[in-house]
């Protein structure tokens, strides 16, 4: 399943405070470091209701995380949510979107153009992975 493609700015003063509404300090330096601008929406394509992008990992709460959630005529807000959790990808991962989300887990959700890229990488190196997996006599 392909990715949602919606993008949005991330609204500082309300991003900022929905995280002091969670944690009760921030440093600036950790603001600066992890607040994203922008947000691209992760769930599978066509999905119901608003997108949701991850933007915040809180200090002390381990099992839920900020989401900026938006609609497409722009209105944003911000909700932590428990993470899903559900594991079954390629490599047993666990899926890293929130709890009751739409559509599939993250692991089954692929951005077409990261996807694209790893396209291009591989044909672009295949002489070299051809060499580098060769039976060596
Ligand atoms: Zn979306
Ligand atoms: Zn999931």
């Amino acid at each position: 399943m392909r990715q949602c493609t919606a993008t949005a700015d991330v609204q500082m003063a309300p991003f900022l405070f929905a995280i002091l509404a969670g944690q009760a300090r921030l440093k600036s330096e950790d603001f600066d470091t992890y607040a994203p601008d922008a947000t691209r929406c992760e769930l599978g394509l066509w999905h119901e209701g608003e997108h949701a992008g991850f933007v915040w990992d809180w200090e002390h709460k381990p099992q839920e995380a900020l989401w900026a959630r938006w609609t497409a005529d722009g209105a944003m807000r911000f909700e932590s949510l428990a993470h899903c959790e559900i594991e079954g990808g390629p490599d047993g991962d666990a899926c890293t979107l929130y709890r009751d989300h739409p559509r599939d887990h993250s692991w089954n959700v692929v951005d077409p153009e990261m996807e694209a890229f790893r396209r291009r990488v591989l044909a672009e190196n295949a002489g070299m992975l051809a060499w580098l997996t060769r039976k060596r006599n």
